[in-house]
């Protein structure tokens, strides 16, 4: 009997899993510049933080949570998405008592029991970015654009933004109700309807065609923003563009939370079908209250890094990037150069040359093939011969040249041709 990885996960292995390291160290690289510092929470949390964090009406809490009792009884969840273990850990930490905002950047795995299909899996990869403490339109577009420049900077050029307001405690209940009211006169079934009560605004993301079509006169939210709203969206959108960043407005993007404030935002990329969303974010001013802390105005967005590396791939910016990041590969002929090359490659290696030799005992033949196969520039052949007069064939494996170099010197030389 032979394992296989469970239902919707899979294995990253070399070298793609070399390219999606890449994608990660891109995405965030903006956000290191921009002076967020790196967080790293546990992979399991009291399930209540998410239950009341991410929120009870939530497809992610309803239906999608690997959660489990420990064994002393304790019910732990996996986590589903960063943004309730970051605020956990800025309240639990006083991180919230000094300077304001708290900025913060996270790079790891999610977990949620979905219908695995491309692009949605049961285990994926976020990294994400938080400003918690602070109401300024200025932090909300620093954020979209340091998104933006992540996306950039790996050349994707079919990400587009979609953004929207969703008000705020004095403006959305109004709106919420208004919304209700025209649900209700709608020809739904009996889950929707029941959504109507606890989210509403969740069924304008019901992607089925038949609910699309009877929400074309729904009442959206950008008419019903108070003039504070409005105010503060008027000025992210003026920001964004002054920083040329182009953006789409989607009066029906949402998020569907109670406590999820003002700008909403979603990055798309049309390559992936219907798993279109790489990354999305946008203001929780009311999450910190809901988790039992102080008023903590905050923004932040998680980009799912899987589905990046898809866009990557449905643009062709994956193809021919060598990953083979070794430089020189050894080829010990005998017992006594084997022990000589284990002493040259660490040798290398301590030098900055990245090395890795044949193992196992091949012949020339066989470790030559290892060597073509390693992807390495260079060759080095030891044998009893060259061990004798202490020197060694330095073979540059793209013109077949060969070269014989005391082995006293190997190590220079080999440090002035990889660089
Ligand atoms: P979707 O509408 O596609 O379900 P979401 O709204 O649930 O996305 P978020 O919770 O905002 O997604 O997570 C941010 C990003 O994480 C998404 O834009 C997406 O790129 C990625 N992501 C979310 N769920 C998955 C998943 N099951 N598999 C792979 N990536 C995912
Ligand atoms: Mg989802």
């Amino acid at each position: 009997m032979s394992f296989q990885a469970p239902k919707g996960t899979f294995d990253w292995l070399p070298p793609s899993s070399e390219q999606v390291l890449a994608v990660r160290e891109a995405l965030v690289a903006p956000v290191r510049r921009a002076g967020y510092g790196y967080i790293e929470t546990p992979v399991f949390e009291d399930t209540q933080l998410f239950a009341r964090g991410v929120g009870e009406s939530t497809d992610i809490v309803s239906k999608e949570m690997y959660t489990f009792p420990d064994k002393a009884g304790r019910s732990l969840t996996l986590r589903p998405e960063s943004t309730a273990s970051v605020l956990r850990a800025v309240l639990q930490h006083g991180l919230h008592n000094g300077q304001l905002p708290v900025k913060l950047w996270y790079s790891g795995s999610q977990f949620r029991y979905e219908r695995a299909q491309k692009g949605r899996y049961r285990h994926f990869w976020q990294v994400g970015a938080e400003a918690l403490g602070a109401e300024d339109p200025a932090l909300d577009a620093e954020l979209i654009v340091l998104g933006v420049q992540g996306f950039a900077a790996l050349g994707l050029t079919g990400v587009r933004l979609l953004l929207n307001s969703l008000g705020d405690r004095a403006c959305r209940p109004a709106y919420r109700a208004a919304l209700q009211e025209f649900l209700r006169g709608l020809d739904l079934d009996a889950d929707t309807r029941a959504r109507i009560d606890i989210n509403p605004l969740r069924v304008l993301d019901d992607k089925r065609p038949e609910v699309q079509a009877q929400l074309a006169g729904a009442p959206l939210v950008v008419d019903h923003l108070c003039a504070a709203c409005k105010a503060y969206h008027e000025e992210v959108r003026s920001l964004l563009t002054e920083a040329g960043v182009a953006f789409e407005d989607d009066p029906r993007l949402v998020r569907g939370l109670d406590y999820y404030t003002r700008t909403t935002f979603e990055f798309v990329h049309d390559g992936l079908g219907s798993q279109s969303a790489v990354g999305g974010g946008g203001r929780y001013d009311g999450l910190s209250e809901m988790l039992g802390g102080p008023p903590l105005p905050s923004v932040g967005w998680a980009l799912g890094v899987d589905r990046t590396y898809l866009a990557m791939e449905a643009e062709g910016l994956l193809a021919g990037d060598a990953t083979g990041r070794l430089q020189v590969y050894g080829v010990p002929l005998g017992d006594d150069a084997r022990r000589r090359m284990f002493l040259l490659v660490d040798e290398l290696r301590r030098a900055g040359v990245s090395a890795d030799m044949a193992f196992g005992g091949k012949g020339l033949k066989g470790a030559m093939k290892g060597a073509g196969r390693s992807g390495a520039r260079f060759a080095l052949i030891l044998g009893e011969r060259d061990l004798a007069a202490q020197a060694v064939q330095l073979k540059d494996l793209t013109t077949a040249e060969q070269t014989e170099v005391p082995l006293a010197q190997v190590v220079d030389v080999l440090k002035g041709k990889v660089q």
